[in-house]
């Protein structure tokens, strides 16, 4: 069959879909879930026909759209070339997308371990951490998602966790800051700054810093609802990890390759961290690939004894071929400072301007291509407006009436994301934002009546 053909057929997509896959997090015979026929750039198009802007760059990861022509071409060069070649191989390709990588980076992260997405990435930076300090506790935080793999779901903070949290020792959590429902009581971004560094020292003494290997931290969490965290912050949590010979690892799957207006985001705070881990922007996921980038004092861990860990599909050529693409264009065409600029012009002052005229709206926080509205039922407790871990019929509306209006949005508990392409136009951006506000006020009168 042509993939065309079976791409564009609606119909039998779903059935078949119904009939034979079997999907991620969901009871299966509860979803409906939406055919997708086509894209284009910053647009989707469903099984009706209906054209619908994508404000969640699929899972937020299609950093340069849909169907890039120059990503497109590189991966059919590649397979016209080299499809596949094994990992204990040199590979022309690869090399130059791992030292594309490296003089991204901050500090000296100059070497780069390839794995398949962002939960592999973080398995084997764990690992590395385990056996460069030969320590073995992880601390992470509440509020964070780092995976769906074993180790990577017992890691993160997130009710997906719940039900895996059987399989994994020395996961220990912790609270990140978060001043808008600050865990410590904060009023400023200055005490959540110092009371959550208080509260990261207490629980290294009280777990023992001769037992921990790592602090792995989204630098700015994500899915969790892109908290930015405060000035100071990350520098006080790097000087921790300095203090206790503790790996820092920053997991930038989701914050990384721009998205945040930076090429890291870790990159706003000035620090370096140990490991760095990476997916989906990296080559706007044309083809499955993630990484970990490496500090020289790691390397020289694994300088004279072998790594104990390795995939099939580690530097897949085509994926790379993808990823030196993306960074190609990402570089051409100023894609970071466009992300920055997204933030600055279009998203910090439209959305702050519909926080204004929507009482559900309890905070909009963001930065470059990357932002949350807190939906509240009530401003002055702060209630959200579905709870933690669960939807509610307000949330429902929302969702149902952003896509009325023409827009996918990324929705999570009591929050939207805008989360676009980040090389999407501040018109199409203001395309979007425009729906947001039509279906907030849809939503509400939708519920009240
Ligand atoms: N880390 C972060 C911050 C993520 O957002 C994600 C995915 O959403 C992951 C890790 C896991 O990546 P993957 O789904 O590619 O395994």
């Amino acid at each position: 069959a042509s993939m065309r053909a079976l791409t564009e057929d609606a119909d039998r997509a779903y059935e078949l879909d119904r009939q034979h896959v079997f999907h991620s997090w969901s009871a299966q015979e509860l979803i409906n879930p939406l055919v997708i026929t086509r894209a284009e750039g910053s647009y989707v198009w469903d099984g009706q026909g209906r054209k619908l802007l994508d404000f969640t760059s699929q899972l937020v990861y299609t950093n340069l759209g849909h169907g890039h022509p120059r990503i497109v071409e590189a991966i059919q060069e590649q397979a016209a070339a080299l499809c596949t070649v094994a990992p204990q191989y040199a590979n022309g390709t690869r090399s130059e997308a791992a030292r594309l990588i490296a003089s991204h980076t901050p500090g000296d992260l100059n070497r780069v371990f390839f794995t398949n997405g962002g939960a592999d990435a973080n398995e084997h930076a764990i690992r590395m951490a385990r056996l460069h300090t030969g320590k073995h506790k992880v601390l992470s935080t509440y509020r964070s998602y780092h995976g769906g793999t074993q180790l990577a779901i017992n890691v993160t903070g997130d009710p997906r966790r719940w039900p895996n949290d059987t399989g994994s020792t020395g996961n220990v959590h912790f609270f990140g800051p978060f001043l808008y429902r600050s865990p410590f009581h904060s009023t400023t971004e200055q005490e959540e700054r110092e009371r959550a560094l208080d509260h990261l020292e207490q629980v290294i003494a009280l777990e023992g810093p001769s037992t921990i290997a790592a602090v792995i931290l989204e630098s700015i969490p994500g899915t969790a609802g892109i908290m930015i965290p405060p000035p100071g912050y990350l520098r006080g949590v790097r000087e921790l990890c300095d203090k206790h010979g503790i790996v820092f690892i920053a997991d930038e799957v989701m914050s990384g390759f721009g998205r945040s207006g930076e090429w890291f985001a870790i990159e706003h705070a000035g620090v370096v961290p140990d490991l760095l881990t990476f997916a989906k922007g990296v080559n706007s996921g044309y083809v499955p690939l993630g990484g970990v980038a490496i500090s020289d004092a790691i390397f020289q861990s694994f300088a004279k004894r072998p790594y104990p860990g390795g995939l099939t599909y580690s530097g897949h050529p085509l994926a790379c071929a993808a990823a030196v693409a993306s960074i190609e264009v990402m570089e051409a065409e100023r894609i970071v400072e466009h992300s920055a600029a997204l933030g600055e012009e279009v998203f910090g002052p439209s959305l702050r301007s519909l926080a204004e005229r929507h009482q559900w709206i309890g905070e909009v926080r963001g930065v470059g291509a990357f932002w949350a509205i807190e939906l509240v039922a009530d401003r002055e407790t702060r209630e959200p407006l579905a709870p933690y871990g669960g939807s509610s019929p307000e949330m429902g509306a929302v969702i149902a009436a952003t896509m009325a209006n023409g827009v996918l949005p990324f929705a999570n508990f009591n929050r939207i994301h805008a989360v676009p392409p980040i090389n999407i136009s501040a018109e199409e951006a203001g395309e979007g934002i425009r729906a947001l506000d039509a279906a907030l006020g849809e939503a509400r009168a939708a519920v009240a009546s």
